[in-house]
């Protein structure tokens, strides 16, 4: 076995993983995939054992406030530099498969703010896009505007991208910015997004093109009050409150 064995990358502990190069020469497979995610703790799912916590939604989802036993937090794998640009590449090639005009049109990628600059970065690298623009967050951090250095011209072809979709309401919100601020702007078929944790297969009628979809069938999100796991006595911890970061506490 080694890495171009389909399944090699299972064995790898995390040590071993920061290794690794960002091309490995072969689509890396699902459980290869969580088994990435899992071990940079970018995922986390309830155990079933009530003595310990589970997660409350951050008010920067849309279910503010409900309970979950399955949550993935991307930034814990993206901060990981080599890990970034290992799953940038699995877009890239994903992207050069679902639209190989990639590789002759004049790309502009886009990304929302920020938790996503940094892949955005490196897909764009990979796919030698011409230009990137990052949106910047309004000043109250609910919404998204167009950053007033950034112009597009008619001959370029804007590459929408994300790091991860629940609801597509974020995706929505990014491409109505862009053609808001970009009157006449060319929007690629495509709508890059890392991990799909949606049902959904379109955004905008941009096609969604993930390296892994998570069935929203795979976990639970429950309203307040009617959460099972706080009724058992599990405590719900709040995963950002007050700008405080309580992940590491759904590991202890
Ligand atoms: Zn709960």
């Amino acid at each position: 076995m080694n890495l171009s064995t389909p399944g090699y990358i299972l064995s790898l502990k995390k040590h071993e993983l920061l290794q690794l190069p960002p091309n490995i020469g072969r689509p890396l497979t699902e459980s290869e995939i969580r088994h990435i995610l899992h071990t940079f703790l970018c995922t986390w799912k309830h155990s079933g054992d009530y003595t310990k916590p589970h997660a409350s939604l951050p008010s920067t989802t849309s279910s503010n406030g409900c309970c979950t036993d399955f949550f993935i937090n991307t930034p814990q794998a993206l901060e990981v530099v080599n890990i970034n640009r290992l799953l940038a590449f699995q877009l890239a090639q994903k992207i050069k498969e679902e639209y190989p005009e990639v590789n002759t049109n004049t790309i502009r990628v886009v990304n929302p703010s920020y938790s996503s600059t940094t892949l955005a970065t490196n897909v764009a690298n990979f796919i030698n896009a011409t230009k990137h623009t990052y949106l910047k967050k309004t000043p109250n951090g609910e919404s998204q505007t167009w950053p007033d250095i950034s112009y597009t011209s008619h001959d370029e072809v804007v590459l929408p991208l994300d790091e991860i979709t629940a609801s597509g309401v974020t995706g929505e919100g990014t491409l109505s910015v862009i053609g808001e601020a970009n009157p006449g702007v060319r929007f690629a078929p495509i709508f890059p997004i890392l991990i799909n944790r949606s049902n959904g297969t379109k955004i905008c009628g941009l096609k969604i093109v993930s390296i892994i979809t998570f069935n929203p069938q795979e976990f639970n999100i429950w309203e307040p009050g009617q959460c099972p796991l706080c009724a058992a006595g599990s405590k719900p911890i709040r995963i950002r409150s007050h700008q405080k970061n309580n992940w590491q506490k759904l590991f202890a």
